[in-house]
């Protein structure tokens, strides 16, 4: 074991990867989650693109990874107060705790935009208005049903919700939504064929491999049919069903459509945690609000403070290959660091 302690905040798969290569190097880790267990956001999705796998299969790797190092995995337990002094680290726990660390990765990931603040989507006023999330949660339940206990006949998928929206202030693409709902409205194609899927678009953004293909599938092997338009209202009809109201862009012609569910594509916002955490160890974070690189090519796990380091959602919104690969990247910075190859920061 090398002597000099880590700690890795937040247990979702940045923290979770982090640590875990960090162990191989040879690092004592302590792995701080502040909920009840591991696996942040993505443990609840059910299956991932773009090969539609289960999200669990992915965990069943991390878990036994963890399983078979020497991670001290602390759960329920959060941070209340970080401080930087002397080269050292030191957090302190809701218990009052304190640990020194000789450096730290933040992974404390994404919060969920909160539907109801769109509120002509009527999140929360009608009750077959639902979220992205809460649409893995009927997938991992096994039945898509609508609040009157019914298969839908027509679902509705409204991208960017919260995302490049001048009205909530946040500019930013949270770049995994659009490739979201092509997976989910292949999903509900494959569950109920009957059922007839809608996306309302401004643009597809398919960014990642095999995302253009499963755009493409969608069309052509599951019929989902795409309208470029912003949704401008959603209301409520008798019985259950939403009307929603859009301008086609791609015709020029304003359109209204009942649909049975509609699913709001919440974008992926900085945690409340990343503010906190900034503030105290005077970070800097981006006008989006997530944490800020060093550089934005070269260094994009380091901080503009030595020994504290990023890696994961908390610094872009993120898929998990790239969560995956940008958390093993911190920890070859954080081992460079800490053998003081890479004190003073070159490029
Ligand atoms: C609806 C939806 C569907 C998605 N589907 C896919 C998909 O199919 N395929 C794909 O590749 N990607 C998908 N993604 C993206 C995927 O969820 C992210 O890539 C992944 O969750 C990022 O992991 P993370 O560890 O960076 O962040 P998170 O999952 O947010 O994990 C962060 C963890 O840190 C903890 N934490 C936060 N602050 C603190 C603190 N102060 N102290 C201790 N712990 C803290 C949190 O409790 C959480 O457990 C989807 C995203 C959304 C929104
Ligand atoms: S990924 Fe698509 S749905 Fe999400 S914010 Fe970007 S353009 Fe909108």
């Amino acid at each position: 074991m090398i002597h000099k302690k880590i700690a890795v905040i937040g247990g979702g798969v940045a923290g979770m990867e982090t640590a875990i290569q960090l162990d191989r190097i040879g690092y004592p880790v302590d792995l701080i989650e502040k909920s009840e267990s591991l696996g942040g956001h993505a443990k609840n999705w059910y299956r991932v693109f773009p090969d539609r796998r289960p999200a669990a299969e992915i965990f069943e790797i991390l878990h036994s990874n963890l399983k078979n190092s020497r991670v001290e995995v602390k759960t329920s337990t959060t941070i209340k107060t970080f401080e930087k002094k002397d080269g050292k680290i030191f957090l302190s726990d809701q218990e009052n705790e304190t640990n020194s660390y000789d450096a730290i990765v933040l992974c404390s990931g994404f919060e969920l935009f909160e539907a109801s603040r769109k509120e002509e989507y009527g999140f929360g006023i009608y009750e077959n208005v639902i979220t992205s999330a809460g649409l893995e949660e009927m997938f991992n339940s096994g039945s898509i049903l609508t609040k009157q206990g019914k298969a839908p006949k027509r679902v509705g998928f409204v991208h960017c919700v919260g995302s490049r929206d001048e009205q909530c202030g946040n500019h930013h693409c949270s770049k995994v939504c659009c490739v979201t709902a092509v997976k989910q409205a292949i999903e509900i194609s494959e569950m109920l064929p009957e059922t007839e899927v809608f996306c309302f678009y401004m643009d597809m953004r398919m960014f990642g491999p095999y995302y253009e293909e499963l755009y493409r599938e969608s069309q052509e092997k599951w019929g989902v049919q795409y309208i470029r338009g912003r949704v401008s209202e959603a209301a409520g009809n008798a019985g259950g069903s939403i009307q929603v109201k859009a301008e086609d862009t791609l015709t020029g012609r304003p359109l209204k459509m009942n649909v049975d569910l509609l699913v709001l594509m919440v974008g992926m916002l900085p945690s409340k945690d990343t503010k906190q955490i900034a503030g105290q160890l005077d970070l800097k974070t981006g006008v989006n609000g997530f944490f800020k690189a060093w550089d934005d090519h070269y260094q994009t796990n380091l901080t503009s403070q030595t020994g504290i380091f990023i890696a994961g959602s908390a610094t872009a919104p993120m898929n998990i290959t790239d969560t995956i690969s940008h958390a093993r990247a911190a920890a070859t910075e954080v081992d460079k660091y800490l053998k003081e190859i890479n004190n003073k920061i070159t490029y």
